[in-house]
């Protein structure tokens, strides 16, 4: 199964894209961690792309599109996908379509704009090994450092609050019109984002199987 995930940043697409992979044993596609780990080895994409990213902007369609080109052709992806970050603008979608990828499910996860901000503000991230927490809802053991390896707590320069704003306009005016257009096609299921990670995934579970 080809699966969509879309959503603004920051409701939960990372995580219930784990529950899919792990559910269907599919491997999850995130442009975001791609292009953070082209940065990381200081590929020429990564340094293209960085002053878009921590400014909050959408990469340019054209290296984002070439990124998912190559990665769909890798052999783990021939008995399915869940592309989390991609597509986010039309011209994206139209990009899938004219490389003949045919997508199964768009599923849209739906947090409010204000439950957001106070996500991604709050939200630290493992400098070694990635793994997130929340200055209030999640915290680790010992104030800025990781609990399982001990790294320390930074702030995604782009989750710094102005950032996060500049990128929920992005979602809205950009990212957002891909509902009505997946949704014309019959392929869209909303998910209301819970509380609750674990009620999120089950409604996400109950999407799959519908
Ligand atoms: P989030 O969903 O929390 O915004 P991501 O890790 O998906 O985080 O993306 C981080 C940044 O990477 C985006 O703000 C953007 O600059 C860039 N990016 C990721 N995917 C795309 C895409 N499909 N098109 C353009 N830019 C992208
Ligand atoms: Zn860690």
């Amino acid at each position: 199964m080809n699966i969509i995930l879309l959503g603004a940043p920051g409701a939960g697409k990372g995580t219930q894209a784990a529950v899919i992979c792990e559910h269907l044993n599919i491997p999850t596609i995130s442009t975001g961690n791609i292009i953070r780990e082209a940065l990381r080895t200081g590929t020429e994409m990564g340094l293209k792309a960085k002053s878009y990213m921590d400014e909050g902007k959408l990469v340019p369609d054209e290296v984002v599109i070439g990124i998912i080109e190559e990665r769909l052709q890798n052999d783990d992806c021939k008995n399915g996908f869940i592309l989390d970050g991609f597509p986010r603008t039309i011209p994206q979608a139209e990009a899938l379509d004219k490389m003949g990828v045919v997508i199964d499910k768009v599923i849209d996860i739906e947090v409010p704009d204000e439950v957001i901000v106070t996500r991604l503000s709050g939200r630290r991230v493992c400098e070694k090994c990635g793994r997130p927490y929340h200055i209030v809802d999640l915290k680790p053991r010992v104030e800025g450092v990781c609990d399982d390896c001990t790294g320390a707590l930074i702030q995604r320069k782009d989750d710094h609050i102005d950032t996060v704003k500049a990128r929920l306009e992005i979602y809205h005016a950009e990212t957002e019109p891909l509902k009505d257009y997946y949704g014309a096609q019959g392929k869209l299921t909303i998910v209301e984002g819970q509380d609750k990670v674990e009620d999120t995934t089950a409604l996400t579970i109950k999407a799959l199987e519908a």
